[in-house]
């Protein structure tokens, strides 16, 4: 069964994860893998660096490893802002040779000295590319509250549809913190058209530092429920740790109840707050 037909038979619960930066982290990864592979996420997706085909390597092996180590369905990102037409076609054809058939096919955001690619200059055109190349399954990103460069929600939500029809087989979200901008973004997608599934990503606060980076780097808009998380436990670690797993497995059940096609966690390698965020839902999902 693929991951796409697993979206037609329930709600999708995925993980993502990112590659580790030196050598001397791939063995605290394989912990985290073990760790996740015991809660049998339906599959579990690796982001990749931007800034050009030098990221690709460590992001193809680890999705490689999940695959035929674990026997879990992986997902590879690929970002194309830096590529060329002949660098993608190459790492399809590495994955190909690798029987990796999913792919979260992203813009992504451009590296300063770096110069942007000729080829793809949406995410749209990499979909079309890839779809001319074989026979994946593709993934893509959308943006409940707009993305930061949309002058709009409906100017983005217009670009979505064009993406959409480009072949994507699947949609995952940014992270957001107020499910009622899900909720209403997933109305405007039904209203052009959009009729892919739609997992909504969940990233669980664990720390000052993290959710300011976050907000800064995605614009999400702040619930005062979740500020006052922040002011009352951001100086104690541990406690702002459990009231992040808290609040996220909040905003889960919620949108569990609302027939979300999936959840998409974003884990931050974090086994603790898979585990935990698992052990509340296992009966739902
Ligand atoms: P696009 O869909 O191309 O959209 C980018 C902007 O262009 C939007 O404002 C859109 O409205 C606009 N646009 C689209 N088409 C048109 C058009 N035809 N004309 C005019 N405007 C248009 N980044 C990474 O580097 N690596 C990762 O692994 C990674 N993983 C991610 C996973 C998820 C689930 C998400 C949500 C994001 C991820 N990102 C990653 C971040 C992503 O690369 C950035 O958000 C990037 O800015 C946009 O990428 P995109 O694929 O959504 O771009």
């Amino acid at each position: 069964m693929t991951i796409i037909d697993k979206y037609q038979q329930k709600q999708v619960f995925s993980f993502e994860m990112f590659p580790p930066k030196g050598k001397h982290n791939m063995e605290k990864l394989h912990e985290t893998i073990d760790l996740f592979s015991t809660l049998k996420p339906d599959f579990i997706s690796v982001t990749m660096g931007a800034g050009g085909v030098g990221n690709s390597k460590g992001t193809v092996d680890i999705t490689d490893d999940i695959q035929q180590r674990y026997q879990i369905d992986s997902v590879v990102h690929l970002p194309s802002i830096h590529l060329s037409k002949p660098e993608v076609s190459d790492i399809l054809a590495d994955l190909k040779r690798r029987n990796i058939s999913n792919i979260l096919a992203l813009r992504g955001d451009e590296h300063p000295g770096t110069s942007r690619s000729q080829d793809f200059n949406y995410a749209s055109d990499l979909i079309e590319f890839i779809k001319e190349s074989g026979d994946f399954n593709i993934l893509a990103a959308c943006y409940p509250e707009g993305h930061t460069q949309s002058a709009s929600i409906v100017e983005d939500v217009k670009h979505l549809k064009r993406k959409a029809d480009a072949g994507v087989d699947a949609f995952v979200t940014q992270l957001f913190l107020d499910n009622e901008y899900f909720y209403r973004f997933r109305e405007r997608a039904d209203i052009v058209g959009i009729d892919q599934p739609i997992s909504a990503g969940i990233m669980p606060v664990t720390s000052k530092k993290q959710i300011e980076r976050m907000i800064q780097l995605t614009g999400a808009n702040l619930p005062k429920k979740f500020v006052s998380i922040i002011d009352r436990f951001g100086d104690n670690p541990k406690a702002l740790l459990d009231a992040g797993i808290a609040y996220a497995v909040d905003q889960i059940i919620d949108l569990l109840a609302q027939d979300v096609n999936g959840i998409h966690l974003y884990t931050m390698n974090n086994s603790y707050i898979a585990k935990n965020i698992y052990r509340a839902i296992k009966n739902i999902v």
